[in-house]
């Protein structure tokens, strides 16, 4: 039996912490730490209804004394950092003080400069090895399940995988004119970063979200999708080294765009500090606080994600076009653990990557993107754990 210490109790944090205590046949004990009391507690009491044992601390996870203060006190077998990327960095650092795995759902990140690369964290690889314990990066749906489903592919179908298209389409609504579904910073970040993919061995650049092709999904129809850059394509082309190109895509919708669009031309999306009233603020901070806390569209998110891989290659000197995709609920997602399904399908996938690492399907010494490990238990557990998945063999492509 194993012992989980989840950092953080946001939207992610609540599913992952309440997926942990549902799976109480392998993991014995929970430990939810974050910085905000009130916060650890409701979190420590929804998971105390399942047969495990819940504690909950304070910690500021930026400060590695104390995470590893905390790590010697409980002694869990992992840490399952779903607090922000901001905090990855000291987190790993502690775990390697003490010896302990690492798991994380999106890559490290610096607050004054949006920067999206795994390689701020593959550097610690001689040093987990040294100590003898997995760090296992970007375990949640994308990055995480993304490349899962593309291994997946490529293992059982393919001989050469040449073309990815990675399509994360949300059909939710939350009746609200703005609001982002994951922390607002970390989200407006990204979108507003130039659009990047990877073709003919080189990383091309477009401005942001200048480029769309609208394909229909499965249960939520047509989408408008935007080309972006997502750090999955990084260890994609890293691990799939034949790939000709590898692109990203999210759905956004037009109202959401215009709204960005006003926000970004006054300023209020600039990481960089100005002075107000004499102190130093940075825009997109505030602006996060003044938007909708995304655990709070929980209630009122109604739809469906889909979210698919689309690979082309060969196999037997055949071309061949395969598409694997799943599709989550809001309202299931709100009704089993009171988080919309965006965290719901980042909290699963990280339940799923911290039993695999707890019970030895997956091992190894370092640190780990998913691509490096058999997919099939991967995509078995997503069956059992509530994100089922599709297949399709001819798949819409797109040009
Ligand atoms: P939230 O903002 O809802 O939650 C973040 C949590 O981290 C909060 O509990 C916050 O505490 C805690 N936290 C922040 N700073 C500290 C600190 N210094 N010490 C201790 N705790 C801290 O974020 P989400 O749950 O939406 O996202 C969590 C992670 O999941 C992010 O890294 C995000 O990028 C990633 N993500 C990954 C996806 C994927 O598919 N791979 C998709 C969506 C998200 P407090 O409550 O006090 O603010």
């Amino acid at each position: 039996m194993a012992k989980a210490l989840i950092i953080g109790t946001g939207a992610v944090a609540t599913v992952g912490a309440q997926k942990v205590a549902q799976n109480y046949k392998v993991f014995s004990h929970l430990i939810i730490a974050s910085r905000t009391k009130t916060k650890v507690d409701d979190l420590v009491s929804r998971c105390q209804k399942y047969p495990l044992q819940v504690m909950g601390e304070t910690v500021d996870a930026e400060n590695v004394d104390a995470l590893v203060k905390l790590i010697q006190k409980y002694q869990p077998d992992i840490v399952m950092n779903l607090a922000l990327p901001y905090q990855n960095l000291p987190i790993m650092e502690a775990c390697i003080q003490t010896k302990t795995h690492y798991l994380d759902t999106a890559c490290a990140e610096v607050r004054d400069h949006a920067g999206f690369e795994y390689g701020t964290q593959w550097v610690y690889h001689g040093r987990f090895k040294k100590a003898g314990v997995m760090a296992l990066l970007g375990v949640g749906f994308d990055p995480g399940v993304t490349s899962v489903f593309a291994m997946y592919g490529k293992k059982h179908y393919f001989d050469e995988v040449h073309y990815l298209d990675i399509l994360d389409a949300n059909g939710g609504d939350h009746g609200y004119p703005f609001a982002t579904n994951f922390n607002p910073e970390i989200n407006i970040r990204e979108i507003t970063m130039p659009g990047r993919y990877y073709e003919a061995g080189q990383w091309k650049a477009i401005p942001a979200l200048s480029q769309f092709h609208t394909y229909p999904l499965e249960e939520i129809g047509p989408r408008d999708m935007y080309l972006m850059y997502h750090e999955e394509l990084e260890s994609l082309v890293k691990f799939i080294p034949e790939l000709k190109r590898a692109r990203f895509y999210m759905s956004f919708g037009e109202k959401y765009l215009r709204h960005l669009r006003v926000l970004e031309a006054v300023g209020m999306t600039s990481t960089q500090p100005i002075m107000y009233e004499g102190r130093p603020i940075v825009p997109l901070q505030f602006l996060k606080a003044v938007l909708p806390d995304p655990a709070s569209l929980g209630p009122r998110t109604k739809g469906k994600t889909n979210i698919s891989v689309i690979l082309r290659g060969y196999k037997d000197g055949q071309e061949k076009a395969y598409r694997v995709f799943n599709m989550m609920d809001h309202e299931e997602a709100y009704q089993e653990t009171g988080a919309q399904a965006i965290a719901y399908t980042t909290g699963v996938p990280a339940m799923i990557g911290a039993t695999l690492v707890v019970t030895g399907q997956w091992t190894g010494a370092g640190v780990f993107n998913v691509e490096q490990f058999n997919p099939d238990p991967f995509m078995d557990l997503l069956n059992q754990w509530g994100l089922p998945w599709k297949e399709s063999f001819d798949p819409k492509l797109i040009d």
